[in-house]
């Protein structure tokens, strides 16, 4: 394949030809550089101490590293090493050994992530379950100004945050009731990062059938940790599926 290119453009335009199918899913190219100089760049620029404090938030200072690590652009002991060099690292390692857990499952499994690996640990009040993403979720049209932005973002960058990840995934299997899978290679569709180990070994933790719970969130969490941004201007503020106790939405949502 070629590798030298006079513009970004002209490396677009080389890609679309070489991989007509990804036009299927749209033409939107993600500002994401690859390359070991870009990966290198934002390594650098990995605050530790920061991330701890400040992750679950979106704007929190996340690394972006993912799509380098998947590709393996850069090796997770590398990142690793360069973490443990600085002070309060603990919460970041912890998060590179999730992924180094999912990656060993995966090599155990293989094929095997695309199946339930246990039980849900809830049965939800209502028996039916779709097995397609339904439309208004994949064209951001629920209304829904969160869920919306999530795959708005998804779509055009090729990235979503974690928690937002975590959300969307509880969102689409609980209260839409749509099986992990579809959702999973929705998710594997347009991801920069897309993995199907880190993937669908989230969605399972999320759907209880690889952890102790199903995950839940609610409107104060996510309002929360988004500065609001997304409920200030929601068409369904008022009728807000999320705007419950925790109480209230498993008895809403599970026997
Ligand atoms: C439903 C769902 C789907 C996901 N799909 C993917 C996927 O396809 N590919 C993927 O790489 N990650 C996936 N993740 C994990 C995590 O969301 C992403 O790794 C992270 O958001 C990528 O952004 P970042 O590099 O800025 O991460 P940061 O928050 O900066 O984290 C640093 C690094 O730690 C690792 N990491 C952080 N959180 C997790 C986690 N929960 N599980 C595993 N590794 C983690 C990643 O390598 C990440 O690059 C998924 C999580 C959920 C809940």
């Amino acid at each position: 394949m070629r590798r030298d290119f006079g513009s970004r453009a002209e490396l677009v335009d080389y890609v679309k030809q070489e991989f007509p199918e990804c036009l299927e899913h749209g033409e939107q190219v993600s500002e994401t550089r690859g390359g070991r100089r870009a990966a290198e760049a934002l390594l650098e620029k990995v605050n530790p101490d920061r991330y701890a404090r400040s992750r679950n938030f979106l704007s929190g200072a996340v690394t972006r590293l993912a799509p380098y690590l998947r590709h393996g652009v850069l090796s997770l002991g590398e990142v690793r090493r360069r973490a443990l060099a600085k002070p309060n690292h603990e919460k970041l390692v912890n998060e590179y050994a999730w992924r180094d857990y999912w990656r060993r499952v995966y090599g155990q499994i293989g094929e095997g992530v695309w199946k339930d690996r246990e039980e849900p640990k809830r049965r939800w009040r209502s028996a039916r379950e779709q097995t397609a993403l339904p439309e208004d979720i994949a064209g951001a049209r629920t209304g829904l100004a969160c869920m919306d932005g999530f795959v708005s973002e998804l779509i055009s960058t090729g990235y979503v945050h974690n928690h937002a990840r975590m959300w969307f995934a509880s969102y689409v299997i609980h209260w839409r009731r749509v099986r992990w899978q579809a959702a999973a290679k929705f998710f594997l569709t347009h991801l920069l990062d897309g993995d199907p180990a880190s993937n669908n070994l989230s969605f399972q933790w999320v759907a209880s059938t690889f952890g102790a719970k199903p995950y839940l969130f609610n409107r104060e969490n996510l309002e929360k940790y988004t500065d609001g941004k997304f409920c200030r201007g929601c068409a369904r503020a008022n009728d807000c599926p999320f705007g419950k106790s925790y109480e209230q939405i498993d008895e809403e949502l599970f026997q």
